[in-house]
């Protein structure tokens, strides 16, 4: 198929309980762990050339709980655990605000992801959002992109808060990724 022209395509994952288990307000890379086949996942779309941007929003910043640097590096433990795996992330965006900051960056507003798209040339109405919260959904949404609601973290006490629908429901980030290459195929 010849694709000359077209922007490439993103998925947009959520970090904590899609990538790692959710451990509440992670500031410690040690207490890091990644859900079962988020390396796999990351690496299938690794191979077809679309990108993988990690969206975050880490409000225990803004609460006071932890620093920047802190999320740097559970961010950095993130990508070496994932790359020892043969998994490569493209980039990493997060917000760092107290919700009631109200800035443009937290989740479900756009502000993170229309930058990350900019950044990388991204078509955001065939990409993805993949995350474990209502907001991630809403966020696919707000962006025009295609969200899915995976299952681990928080994922399935929030099916009954949707408001609105995602577009698949996935046990987690591999089957949702497998679901998106289908998609795109
Ligand atoms: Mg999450
Ligand atoms: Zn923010």
């Amino acid at each position: 198929m010849l694709e000359l022209n077209k922007r490439p395509i993103a998925v947009f994952f959520d970090r904590d309980g899609t990538i790692n288990e959710e451990s509440g307000y992670l500031s410690n890379p040690d207490d890091l762990s990644l859900i079962k086949g988020a390396a796999e996942a990351v690496k299938r779309l690794n191979t077809l050339g679309i990108k993988v941007i990690v969206i975050s929003n880490q409000s225990g910043v803004g609460r006071g709980y932890f620093s920047e640097e802190d999320v740097v590096r559970v961010n950095r433990r993130m990508t070496e655990l994932l790359s020892s795996r043969g998994a490569r992330i493209d980039a990493i965006y997060y917000c760092p605000h107290h919700p009631e900051d109200n800035c443009e960056c937290r989740k479900p507003r756009p502000g993170l992801l229309k930058k990350a798209a900019l950044e990388h040339s991204i078509d955001l109405g065939r990409s993805y959002v993949v995350g474990d919260k209502k907001s991630d959904v809403e966020l696919a949404g707000n962006a025009g992109s295609k969200g899915i609601l995976v299952k681990t973290g928080f994922g399935s006490s929030q099916l009954m808060a949707m408001t609105t629908a995602p577009i698949f429901v996935a046990e987690d980030i591999l089957d949702a990724t497998e679901w998106i290459i289908n998609d795109l195929t």
